[in-house]
């Protein structure tokens, strides 16, 4: 039996305080609860400055907007 969660597209899921909208099986947009910021994120990368400085020096980096659009689809 698979206790898998069904998630909805473009329901917001609320993670910590970051908002996280499904837009695809691996894919989604993370909004930080107190600013507009939209990103766009995938599971193995994301907009944010964060990822993008800290992906060149470790490649297996997740920042948190990657680790929360995976608890929201369960990977
Ligand atoms: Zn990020």
């Amino acid at each position: 039996m698979t206790d898998k969660k069904s998630i909805t597209l473009f329901e917001p899921y609320a993670v910590g305080n970051l908002v996280v909208y499904v837009t695809g099986e691996d894919r989604g947009s993370v909004i930080e609860a107190d600013c507009r910021w939209e990103l766009t994120t995938t599971l193995t990368s994301c907009d944010c400055c964060t990822f993008r400085w800290r992906s060149r020096m470790d490649p297996t980096f997740q920042c948190r907007h990657i680790l929360a659009l995976r608890e929201v689809l369960g990977k």
